[in-house]
Order: C-alpha cells, then sequence, then structure tokens
C-alpha cells in the first residue's frame, strides 16, 4: 500500500535564521581554531572540553565496525583522546561527556 506524500502547502521552512557573521562580529573572541581537526574546525572552549572528556570515556575506548554513523563519531573523536589543549579546556569549564 502507497502512502500518500503531505503536501507542506506554503508554511514557511522550519529552520531557524541565524546570522552567524553578525553573532560573530558580536563575540570575536567565543570561538577558536582546534590545532588537531581537520578543516579549521572552529569551536567554543566548552565544546572542546566536551569532546575531550567525551573521548575519554571508557565506553568509546574500542573503534569497531559498529553502525557507521558511529564508528565516524568515534573516529572523529580520536585527536581529542590524548589532546593538552582539551585538557586544559576540560579543567577550566565545567561541562560532562556528551
Ligand atoms: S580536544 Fe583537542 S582535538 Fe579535540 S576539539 Fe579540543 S582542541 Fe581540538
Amino acid at each position: 500500500m502507497r502512502r500518500r506524500i503531505k503536501s507542506r502547502g506554503k508554511s514557511p521552512a522550519m529552520i531557524p535564521y541565524l546570522d552567524t557573521e553578525a553573532w560573530l562580529r558580536k563575540n570575536p573572541d567565543a570561538l577558536f581554531e582546534c590545532p588537531n581537526q581537520p578543516g579549521n574546525l572552529k569551536l567554543t572552549p566548552q565544546a572542546c572540553a566536551k569532546r575531550y572528556l567525551t573521548a575519554n570515556e571508557p565506553r568509546w575506548a574500542n573503534i569497531g565496525a559498529e553502525p557507521f554513523p558511529i564508528f565516524v563519531f568515534k573516529m572523529n573523536l580520536i585527536p581529542c583522546r590524548n589532546c593538552k589543549t582539551g585538557a586544559e579546556m576540560a579543567s577550566r569549564h565545567q561541562v560532562q561527556a556528551a
């Protein structure tokens, strides 16, 4: 049995508008560039601390061929495991692992 595709009509898009350029102009020191992640990743110190703590959680210690999205998530955290910047951010900011 085929499902009918619901028309969205003329309702506005559900994507919230965020002027990132204006936000960055107001908060020029809010983000820093990660020295280890590829692609000049810019993130907040709190996000960095969270990544560091998550990367060092025992549940993420083994990397297997699990569902692909989880595998990619774990691989993405590898540079954060022994990162000195991450350790410093984690000691400065009170965050919990994801
Ligand atoms: S913990 Fe290190 S590698 Fe991970 S985001 Fe922070 S600075 Fe980058």
